[in-house]
């Protein structure tokens, strides 16, 4: 494939063989050098834990072309640090800052022209994954592991322009209360697979989950975390131990304190005060920002600022985010990487 064949317009967010991707072992104790391949099929033991016992977890950050050429990685020392953290919670062995980071770059640059260019909307996702591999059967930890990440160019999110997009309380849950909610795994979207699919077919953009122990309050999209904006100011998400933590809601946090100068609160978020919120949205490498129209509960539509227009916080919000994700404007300390 050439760039020449590459419509960076028409890009959305599907599978792309792009030429190299990283592939390391974990055996006898130690993560190897790793490698590029150009082989994009795994061989592995049919006994693989990742296949039977869904020990495995995954990443997923975006690289992007700035206006001088150079290309961003976007705070991916905080997608090493929770990709380590799912590890631990599957007892895989974890990989280590340096190594993910180096990993990324040396994908991004080995697939260059594969990054849609500057002012598109569209990045190179960078899929980051751990699986246990190697011949098992009992319920235990593998005796080997893979560390891989590969990279497809993705479109812009919202062609023609950002817009709201309505969802669906689910009655399903994506994770238990004291279960694996807060760790990247597959598990999680295993669970997600069934209820995000009936919303689609109801027409919404995707469903999202209450808190498992109580249904009462609003925990997160399922592959995003949700926020609202108060009328007086108040950038909002939920705070539960089985919502993931992400990486786009944590920047938020910190850009809508110290940026647009809101008040910030981790806190909960019942299901009968949405009343509260002037605006709410979605946020996620994957989704950006997505703003929330409205939310469909037991039958009622709840509409926050407009089915049709975005809100004044969410756009700036928005602005904020991508100018400094595409190196327009100054990030907070660290936040960027260059690969150079
Ligand atoms: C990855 C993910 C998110 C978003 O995290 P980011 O780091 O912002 O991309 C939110 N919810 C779930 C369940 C996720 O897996």
């Amino acid at each position: 494939m050439s760039n020449e064949s590459i419509n960076w317009d028409k890009l959305g967010f599907d599978y792309i063989k792009t030429d190299q991707r990283y592939l390391s072992h974990w055996r006898d104790g130690a993560w190897d050098e790793g490698t590029l391949t150009e082989d994009n099929q795994l061989h592995i033991s049919e006994g693989s834990t990742a296949l039977h016992y869904g020990q495995q977890c995954f990443e997923g950050l975006k690289a992007y072309r700035c206006k001088d050429g150079s290309v961003n990685l976007f705070r991916p020392d905080q997608n090493a640090l929770r990709m380590a953290r799912s590890c631990d919670r599957v007892l895989m062995p974890a990989v280590s800052t340096e190594q993910f980071i180096d990993a990324c770059r040396q994908v991004v640059k080995a697939n260059d022209r594969f990054i849609p260019p500057y002012g598109s909307g569209g990045a190179l996702y960078l899929r980051p994954f751990v699986i246990g591999v190697g011949d098992n059967i009992g319920v235990r930890t593998a005796p080997e592991f893979i560390f891989s990440v590969f990279a497809i160019p993705v479109g812009a999110y919202f062609k023609g322009g950002m817009k709201p997009h309505n969802f669906l309380i689910s009655g399903y849950d994506r994770a238990a209360p004291s279960g694996t909610g807060a760790a990247k795994v597959g598990g999680n979207y295993a669970a997600s697979l069934m209820p995000g699919a009936e919303a689609k077919k109801q027409g919404f953009a995707d469903c999202i989950y209450l808190d498992p122990q109580t249904h009462s309050k609003i925990e997160e999209v399922g592959s995003a975390n949700f926020f609202g904006i108060t009328a007086n100011n108040e950038f909002v998400t939920p705070k539960s131990p089985s919502v993931l933590p992400g990486i786009t809601r944590l920047s938020l946090l910190e850009l809508a304190q110290s940026r647009l100068g809101l008040t910030v609160v981790e806190g909960e978020v019942h299901i009968d005060q949405l009343d509260r919120f002037v605006e709410a949205g979605a946020c996620g490498t994957a989704a950006v920002i997505t703003p929330i129209g409205g939310i469909q509960y037991k039958g009622k539509m709840h509409v926050f600022h407009s089915e049709q227009e975005v809100g004044p916080v969410t756009k700036r919000l928005y602005a904020e985010l991508t100018g400094i994700q595409t190196g327009d404007i100054e990030g907070p300390e660290g936040w960027v990487v260059k690969v150079d």
